[in-house]
């Protein structure tokens, strides 16, 4: 299904090869205790780890044999791309030799450059040495350019992400028929990004996409190009976009897009990220020289958008982001279904109450759940998969889990979800507050155990002085939701704090906006590097003393309103939190309804 290119091996062998041969080195006449061998025997000795050493010459090969004192043999040298690769694998010792006399000063450098190029080559390798091995993977997983002509996934393998499905419609529209789009001038996206944790079905997606439109799909990952050599990653991008447009229309996949877009560093450190940044300009240079209306869509997945090079996000590369989140309860439902399919299901089954026992699990997981289970049914000797292994499997899979990031036990859920409503609501009632897309306690990660999204409803330039104030109440929103419902906190609102503590200190040290000190700015910044005529404008200590004092009564003041907000606004705020710890997400229309309504009509 897949089509493998060993690009860098099969390379440097090639112009390493069809240098010698074009030397036409005449071979070393070889010391008459060798015995001379077939290729295929010499191969199977390799194997075999019989070799101490092993010299390669333009059209011989010759080996020296372990033990047996200085005894070596020699065969006709076949042209095999896989030979160094056997050689590294079962650490045999080798090197190149030429052949014979009559080595010319010239012919003597250009036997130079591809050893030189072969030596890098090795080292590389090695270093890379552990686990699969250097050139194993290499050649394999980590450097490979997947194409596939037919990916066979559709949407309908892909559960749960229904928002992400819907805004890639247009794009497997677009792809089934460039020209429609064409003649209406209609502007395509050149670089879909998706974003989301690990195993929530990225890959998959942008496979589905490439499947629904049936159109091929080129696939590389970004962590690829980091092990790269000099100058290979920026030939690989052009080479890749090359294909990609003789193919066309077709998808461009890059997986962990951060290994290769990270933030370019303002003073390049010697080496290392240097040919990072050959790369990651190449394919800026790319994206912006290629058509669209070729029909080549770009996609590219990141858990870490927040490291991104911000150059890769500007319009015309990835402008187009795609949120794939963590599934809810639905979701996951949806995707056990998908999975389920594939195995026998005993009729006890019931997909909904496996999904409620699974929060915060993404549909890998989710996948290795329905594995698991058919495996453990399996073990068990039974015709079909029963609660039971289910039971079992999520069991395991949680403890798997468990080591590598946390599951919230019910009483944790019950308050992420009380403090997540708290700046929800508080961010529907304060007049200078985005609107509430969706609040979700879906677990994403250590550092936010729920969230609640807002989305502005129009670009800002400018914040009013009482706007500001009321994102500084909404921030506080949940802390204050925790202490009015278990009147105790917990360390959940420690971002929002910061953030808080951020924008008061803005308002008072930068934008004069606090009464007390005044219009002015007293807002420190360091010299830049051998900035000259830099004065720093430090505050006096009692200035500072002041400023603080004014900062902290921004924040109390806020705190105390932000406290009257919801405790006129309980019996809403507990009914939420039943909806939401009972569905894991509310939408912000849904959120609205129920606050539209009347306390009595909640029967309080
Ligand atoms: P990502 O690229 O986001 O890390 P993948 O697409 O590689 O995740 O997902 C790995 C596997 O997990 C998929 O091949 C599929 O079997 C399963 N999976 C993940 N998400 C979903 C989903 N939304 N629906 C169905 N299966 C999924
Ligand atoms: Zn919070």
């Amino acid at each position: 299904m897949n089509k493998t290119y060993f690009y860098k091996t099969g390379g440097v062998l090639l112009i390493f090869v069809s240098i010698l041969v074009s030397c036409r080195i005449t071979n070393a006449e070889f010391v008459s205790k060798t015995e001379n061998i077939p290729y295929s025997d010499f191969l199977k000795l390799v194997q075999e780890d019989r070799f101490e050493e092993v010299i390669l010459y333009p059209t011989k090969i010759k080996g020296v044999l372990k033990s047996r004192e200085g005894k070596s043999v020699t065969t006709v040298r076949v042209e095999d791309p896989n030979l160094v690769r056997e050689l590294v694998e079962h650490n045999v010792k080798f090197s190149a030799a030429e052949g014979g006399g009559g080595w010319g000063q010239g012919l003597f450098l250009l036997w130079l450059v591809p050893m030189i190029i072969f030596l890098i080559l090795i080292s590389r390798l090695r270093r890379g040495g552990a686990g699969a091995g250097g050139l194993m993977s290499i050649g394999k997983s980590r450097a490979t350019l997947y194409i596939d002509r037919d990916t066979g996934v559709t949407f309908d393998d892909v559960a749960g992400v229904e928002e992400a499905k819907e805004e890639l419609k247009e794009v497997i529209d677009y792809l089934k028929n460039p020209q429609k789009y064409q003649r209406l001038g209609g502007k395509i996206p050149k670089g879909v990004l998706l974003v989301g944790p690990t195993g929530t079905g990225k890959t998959l997606l942008a496979k589905a996409v490439a499947g629904e439109a049936k159109v091929p799909f080129f696939s590389i990952s970004g962590s690829a190009f980091v092990e790269m050599f000099v100058g290979v990653g920026a030939a690989r991008v052009r080479d890749l976009f090359g294909q990609a447009q003789e193919k066309a229309p077709c998808i461009i996949f890059i997986d962990e897009l951060d290994a290769l877009g990270k933030v370019r560093s303002l003073a390049p450190i010697a080496g290392g990220h240097e040919e990072r940044e050959h790369t990651l300009n190449q394919l800026l240079i790319e994206m912006d020289g290629f058509d669209t209306r070729k029909g080549v869509i770009i996609m590219a997945a990141t858990n870490r958008p927040e490291i991104l090079d911000p150059a890769l996000l500007r319009p015309g590369r990835f402008d187009r982001h795609i949120l794939v989140d963590r599934p809810d309860i639905k979701g996951r439902e949806e995707i056990l279904k998908v999975h389920g399919k594939n195995i026998r299901l005993s009729k006890d089954i019931d997909l909904k109450i496996i999904a409620a026992r699974t929060p915060g699990f993404v549909g890998a997981d989710l996948a290795n759940v329905v594995n698991e289970a058919a495996l453990l049914a399996a073990r068990r000797g039974k015709a079909a998969v029963e609660m039971e292994d289910f039971e079992e499997a999520i069991n395991r899979v949680v403890a798997g889990l468990e080591k590598k990031q946390r599951v919230m036990n019910k009483k944790e859920q019950e308050i992420v979800a009380y403090h997540e409503l708290g700046h929800a609501i508080v961010a529907e009632i304060v007049p200078g507050a985005d609107k509430v897309h969706r609040i979700s306690i879906i677990p994403r990660g250590i550092a936010a155990l729920g969230y609640t999204l807002q989305l502005p409803t129009e670009d800002r330039y400018l914040l009013t002085r009482s706007e500001l104030l009321d994102r500084l109440a909404v921030l506080l929103g949940g802390r204050a939701a925790e202490e009015l419902i278990f009147h105790e906190v917990s360390t959940g609102a420690q971002n929002d704090l910061e953030r808080a503590t951020d924008i008061a200190m803005s308002m008072v040290r930068e934008y004069g906006m606090s009464e007390k000190m005044g219009p002015m700015s007293f807002q420190r910044r360091k010299p830049q590097f051998l900035e000259l005529g830099y004065s720093s404008r430090e505050s006096s200590e009692e200035t500072s003393k002041e400023i603080d004092i004014e900062v902290k009564k921004i924040i109390l003041d806020t705190y105390a309103r932000v406290k009257s907000i919801l405790q006129e606004n309980k019996g809403k705020l507990q009914k939420l939190a039943k909806t939401l710890i009972e569905k894991e997400v509310i939408e912000g229309e849904e959120l609205r309804k129920i606050m539209s309504q009347t306390i009595s009509s909640l029967g309080e």
